[in-house]
Parts: structure tokens; C-alpha cells; sequence
């Protein structure tokens, strides 16, 4: 059973970001799933509040 390519992408979980919960594209950069709008507190330490 072959599954044409642009089904298979649809077939895959959508990334959600860690922080907001939105939707991300797929992209491929190296930091975990966080959209542009929280890119921006990426640099505070994980943890702290
Ligand atoms: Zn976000």
C-alpha cells in the first residue's frame, strides 16, 4: 500500500508551539517547536518564573 507523498505529509501530526500552543510550519531549524512570536523568550532560563 503506497501512500502518494503529499498524503503522507497531511498524515503528520501538526507541530504545535511549546509555548502558545499555535500551529508551527515545519521548519528546520534546531530549536525546539516555538513559533516566531515566542522566539523571542527562547533566551530566558527554563524554569524561572
Ligand atoms: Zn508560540
Amino acid at each position: 500500500m503506497l501512500i502518494p507523498i503529499n498524503e503522507f505529509f497531511r498524515t503528520l501530526p501538526q507541530k504545535c508551539c511549546a509555548k502558545c500552543g499555535e500551529v508551527v510550519e515545519e521548519q528546520a531549524d534546531c530549536y525546539t517547536t516555538i513559533c516566531e512570536n515566542c522566539h523571542d523568550f527562547v533566551t530566558y532560563p527554563i524554569g524561572q518564573k
